[in-house]
């Protein structure tokens, strides 16, 4: 069972997930997922390029989305494996929910932050503002 995302649609996504000067702008558009059901697990097939242009490791990315969906799963080249169905709606309000705790500025909203650790406390350091942050730490 496929999304309902028409040709076009896919096109779209898959242009717009190719990484653009977003430093400019004011307002950071959160990348969308793209894949499907097979089975009952649920792969994405661009997880790899959302955490790069969200600036964040793929690991981290992971171990978020995992956690928050409570399941597991595997890599098959560039393909992530969900065991479960979740549908995209869900896999883009999770991703929407990893930007607006990691990368995301809490005071000018733009994504031009690094994740630091010190002293065992991870910190959301602003480049834009200087604001910074504490978030918490993914074990
Ligand atoms: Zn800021």
């Amino acid at each position: 069972m496929a999304w309902n995302y028409t040709y076009d649609q896919l096109l779209k996504k898959a242009y717009s997930s190719i990484p653009k000067t977003s430093k400019e702008t004011s307002r950071f558009e959160v990348p969308t997922i793209s894949g499907g059901f097979e089975g009952n697990r649920t792969h994405v097939s661009n997880l790899k390029q959302i955490a790069s242009k969200l600036g964040r490791d793929i690991n981290h990315l992971m171990k978020f989305l995992l956690k928050d969906l409570a399941t597991t799963g595997e890599w098959k080249g560039n393909n992530f494996y969900f065991v479960g169905k979740f549908n995209s709606r869900m896999l883009n309000e999770k991703v929407a929910k990893y930007v607006k705790e990691f990368v995301t500025c809490n005071q000018c909203e733009k994504p031009d932050t690094e994740i630091h650790k010190e002293k065992g406390i991870t910190f959301k350091q602003c480049q834009a503002c200087g604001a910074r942050s504490s978030t918490r730490s993914l074990k």
